[in-house]
């Protein structure tokens, strides 16, 4: 059974790369980004507590992500791709204790590197479509702050466990799509 951490900056394509893999390897997709969004969407107790700083685009709360992943895990029977956690060294490691307590382990984990100028322009583009109260140009430099703080040296939690898998995540949707299935492989 594969549990894989897809991992990435703001705007490097995890979700769109997720949808592929997911298929490919027939995992359960957990994003945290959207499990969220649909505490905010169907204003939940926890949706109202947690809304304005997602658009602030600041990390919440361990505790509340880390009680999500922990229901999906004991929920699933095929393996997992996780999505947007671990965010955090903290979350990383409370992530291995969970899934050791269900006899499992952390496959690999696939990082989509694509440049910062690119990220930004990506977004930017996606900001005008996407309708996310948190693509907007000054909560989308906030991200990339949280991410290069806080989540960058998630990468190095991995590489050290000779998980990571380093992709180059410029080009085509199908060409990256194809070089994270050789790395994987
Ligand atoms: P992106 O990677 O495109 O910024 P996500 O959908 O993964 O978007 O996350 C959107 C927001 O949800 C983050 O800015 C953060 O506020 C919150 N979030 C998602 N996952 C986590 C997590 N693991 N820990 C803390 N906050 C999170």
């Amino acid at each position: 059974m594969k549990n894989i951490v897809i991992f990435g900056a703001p705007g490097a394509g995890k979700g769109t790369q997720s949808e592929f893999i997911v298929q490919r390897y027939g995992l359960t997709h957990i994003s945290t980004g959207d499990l969220l969004r649909k505490e905010i969407a169907d204003r939940t107790e926890l949706g109202l507590r947690i809304k304005s700083i997602m658009d602030s685009g600041s990390l919440v709360s361990d505790d509340i992500v880390v009680e999500m992943i922990d229901k999906a895990i004991a929920a699933d029977t095929q393996g997992i791709l996780f999505d947007g956690f671990p965010r955090n060294v903290k979350q990383a490691e409370i992530l291995d204790q969970l899934l050791a307590k269900h006899g499992r382990a952390i496959t690999c984990m696939v990082r989509l590197d694509v440049p910062k100028e690119e990220l930004i322009q990506r977004m930017l583009l996606r900001a005008k479509v996407s309708g996310r109260s948190d693509d907007n140009e000054e909560t989308i430099r906030h991200r990339l702050v949280e991410y290069e703080e806080k989540t960058l040296p998630v990468a190095s939690y991995y590489e050290k466990q000779g998980k990571e898998l380093l992709i180059d995540g410029t080009g085509s949707i199908e060409d990256i799509s194809k070089r994270i299935i050789d790395a994987i492989s």
